[in-house]
């Protein structure tokens, strides 16, 4: 078995962990490994249907690793609208970056203007550029197609077998997904919630212009978001119950562009469905540690949350750039581990991902409530916040990271 000793193992080359290795070797002058089950991504199609929605936070730190200058228009597109409206009242949220001036650091290469709210990303070629970059940096040692069979944390320092190798670390950083094998071998305790709903995911494309707006209808049955892209094209994330999903997935494609185009009151006209349909089960997790013994989690594996004001990544995004920073200042390899420096990540993280978890709840919480008194008083509600600038203001801040 070959033996390798390294300060930090990443695993997971998701879009987390592909970009806090990335990070990590540019700050920093740590050994750095990333173990990976699936091999090298190949080069996603260019229509396909996974697009992320991502604030500058995030578009900040895929740009300072060198992935956003490479996404390209086609795969990268500026929203600078966002329009919320409901099935069951007349309220309607509706506010914009360029009233709000919110300030573009990006208007030249967006293709959407001077300012802009978020991007739309093309999430699997987003990730397929940082694995690039990943394989071609010597300074991270990449393991594609490896299968972890044990993690041991008795020692000073983390070892992890996986296939012919073994490696030891100082830090072992969970970035594995929902599903996180590296959390359960360190058997750190998940609270999962299932919404009992699933996210359809396709490409269309309308016969009206999305106006680079972001759309979203809270429908009683769940919400259905468009997230515009280039060429008047746009990914839509229809969650939706189990119920409603096995019906939306039994229709063909012309008959489910008609009940899209009915679902969004016929604003953007008639729908043309472009990619295949995927459905994603939508639950949330939590953890209570997000550190253990030299093991620490980020992302998907520390949390997952319903995907209704697309802020998974974002959170993901949020978690490196607050442990990386806590790292580049470590004096010597030996204090990656240490408890403090972990506890502070977990205080500043853990916080902010949970009270994000809970804001989604009860956002999909009140959009299922259907009693005559609650939908009147939603619409309400909604209608005197958009008549507030301010509250406009602070919403479009918080659409795009600011
Ligand atoms: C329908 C839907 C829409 C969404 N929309 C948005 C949005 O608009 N904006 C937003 O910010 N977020 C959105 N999200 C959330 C976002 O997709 C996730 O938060 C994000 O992809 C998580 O990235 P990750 O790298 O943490 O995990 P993952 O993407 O799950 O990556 C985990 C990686 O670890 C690897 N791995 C797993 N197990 C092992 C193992 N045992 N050994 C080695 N490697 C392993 C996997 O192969 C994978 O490469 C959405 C999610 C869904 C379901």
């Amino acid at each position: 078995m070959a033996k390798k000793k390294v300060d930090i193992v990443i695993v997971g080359a998701g879009l987390i962990g592909s970009a806090l290795a990335l990070w990590l070797v540019k700050h920093g002058n740590f050994k750095v490994a990333l173990i990976e089950r699936n091999k090298p991504m190949a080069i996603p199609e260019l229509r396909n249907e996974r697009v992320v929605a991502l604030g500058r936070l995030a578009t900040n730190f895929l740009r300072e690793i060198g992935v956003f200058q490479q996404l390209g228009e086609d795969r990268c597109h500026a929203y600078q609208r966002m329009c919320v409206w409901d099935e069951n009242s007349d309220g309607v949220l509706d506010f914009d970056a360029d009233s709000l001036n919110v300030e573009a650091s990006l208007g030249a290469e967006s293709g959407a203007g001077d300012t802009h709210l978020g991007h739309m990303v093309d999430s699997l070629y987003c990730n397929y550029l940082s694995q690039q970059a990943v394989l071609e940096n010597d300074q991270i040692e990449s393991n594609f197609d490896a299968q972890l069979l044990s993690l041991d944390l008795s020692g000073e320092r983390g070892v992890l077998i996986c296939d012919q190798h073994e490696f030891t670390a100082n830090l072992v950083v969970a970035a594995d997904g929902a599903g996180s094998w590296v959390r359960q071998a360190s058997k750190i305790f998940a609270n999962h919630r299932d919404y009992d709903q699933r996210g359809i995911v396709t490409r269309i494309v309308t016969e009206r212009t999305h106006e680079n707006c972001a759309w979203q209808r809270f429908l009683s049955t769940g919400p259905l978001a468009l997230l515009p892209l280039a060429n008047n094209q746009s990914s839509i994330v229809w969650s939706a119950d189990n119920s409603v999903a096995d019906e939306l997935f039994a229709l063909s494609d012309l008959e489910f562009a008609r009940r899209l185009k009915f679902a969004l009151q016929d604003r953007l006209g008639d729908v043309q469905v472009l990619t295949e349909r995927r459905g994603f089960p939508l639950r949330s997790l939590r953890v209570n540690n997000y550190f253990k013994r030299g093991v620490v989690l980020v992302g998907d594996a520390a949390h997952s949350i319903h995907p209704l004001a697309g802020q998974g990544a974002n959170l993901g995004f949020k978690d490196i750039l607050c442990l990386g920073g806590l790292i580049s200042n470590v004096q010597s390899a030996h204090d990656l581990s240490s408890p403090r420096l972990l506890a502070s990540y977990q205080a500043v993280r853990q916080a902010d991902n949970n009270q994000t978890d809970a804001l989604m709840s009860a956002l999909h919480g009140a959009y299922r409530n259907n009693s005559p008194m609650w939908m009147a008083a939603r619409g309400l509600g909604m209608n005197i916040l958009n008549r507030s600038k301010a509250i406009r203001q602070l919403l479009a801040q918080h659409a795009s990271g600011i």
